[in-house]
């Protein structure tokens, strides 16, 4: 079927990005047709479409890593969905027959379905899918359940998958401000954690407030793990969850109480820090890498987003054939939570 789409013919600038009609396949054995309502914008999206990402694309390809839709048509074999049923797309279908797949770790999966980049994604009126890349949308704005896969499937995975998080200890959050930050924030004082946030930018401050944090730390000031001791008692954080890289990794590792745990999600601002290895196994310190989601992440924060807990913070909403100028924002670091495109 014909649709409108926003396509690119090779990577580039944002003038790569083409708003046209376009064709889609049509769904084959256990795939079907949404009709898309709301996609959200990723930084990821970004290097993508200019090549810095290193994964490879076909082209002509779609972007749109994160998507909400309500099915159209259904392909031969899809059973379980209906036509007119709302849908969010997993970012990550695992292949489910890998070894990551079948010990418990499908967010480790190569060989899976990822839309927007292993195939066509929701920079568009219509997507092609298949029926077990598909959980049920919650009976919320599509444009918030749509900004709500990654940053908060990412978030609950680093606080409760990995770092086994309880009631009552101190979360210590970098870029708190961030997609990512924001929904750490609110994922950790759910589950009843104290939350410090911290921003390199004190005009930040009372949004992470608002987010839940009770208390932000400005990271211009090298003294910060100090603030975070005061904080508690000498103790330091129990859980930081890191993903600038840098001086910031450095010195939240001087934030950690003994036996401290530290999730590490990203290096953009330092992909080489310095690590003490004397203090790090006096302390018994911890440090964990944390990539991507599972499935059952995502189903568990649709349903906070449900059920009110959590609020993605939504900074614009633009026609899907404006997505350049939404690369553009980002790129200029003006935005505030996420971006997201509708037909
Ligand atoms: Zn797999």
């Amino acid at each position: 079927m014909l649709t409108d789409a926003v396509v690119m013919d090779g990577l580039g600038d944002v003038d790569v990005l083409r708003y046209r009609r376009t064709e889609i396949r049509e769904p084959a054995s256990g795939e079907v047709v949404l009709r898309v309502l709301a996609t959200a914008v990723n930084h990821l999206d970004l290097e993508l479409r200019s090549g810095a990402s290193r994964m490879p694309l076909t082209f002509p390809h779609v972007l749109g890593r994160e998507v909400v839709g309500e099915i159209i048509e259904l392909g031969q074999d899809v059973t379980g969905w209906a036509v007119g049923d709302r849908v969010v797309v997993l970012p990550n279908t695992p292949c489910g027959t890998c070894l990551e797949c079948t010990t418990g770790r499908s967010n480790l999966c190569l060989r899976g379905f990822m839309p927007g980049i292993t195939g066509w994604g929701g920079y568009a009126a219509h997507m092609t899918v298949s029926a077990r890349g598909l959980l049920r949308a919650p009976d919320v704005d599509p444009v918030l359940a749509a900004a709500t896969p990654i940053s908060f499937g990412t978030a609950w995975r680093m606080l409760y998958s990995i770092a086994n998080l309880v009631p009552g200890e101190t979360v210590v959050v970098a870029g708190a401000a961030g997609g990512l930050g924001h929904a750490v924030v609110q994922v950790a004082r759910f589950g009843g954690a104290r939350v410090i946030g911290l921003v390199s930018s004190p005009a930040k401050t009372d949004f992470v407030l608002a987010c839940g944090a009770s208390a932000v730390l400005d990271t211009t000031d090298e003294h910060w793990p100090d603030q975070v001791r005061e904080l508690t008692d000498g103790c330091g954080a129990d859980v930081v969850v890191e993903h600038i890289g840098g001086t910031v990794f450095e010195q939240a590792l001087t934030s950690l109480a003994r036996s401290g745990r530290m999730v590490v999600g990203g290096g953009h601002g330092g992909e080489h820090p310095r690590f003490d290895v004397i203090e790090a196994f006096r302390n018994e310190y911890r440090v964990f890498g944390s990539r991507s989601q599972q499935p059952h992440e995502v189903a568990r924060v649709l349903q906070l987003l449900a059920d009110g807990h959590i609020r993605p913070a939504v900074d614009d909403v633009l026609p899907v054939a404006e997505a350049a100028r939404a690369h553009e924002l980002i790129a200029a670091r003006g935005v505030r939570g996420k971006l997201v495109l509708t037909p």
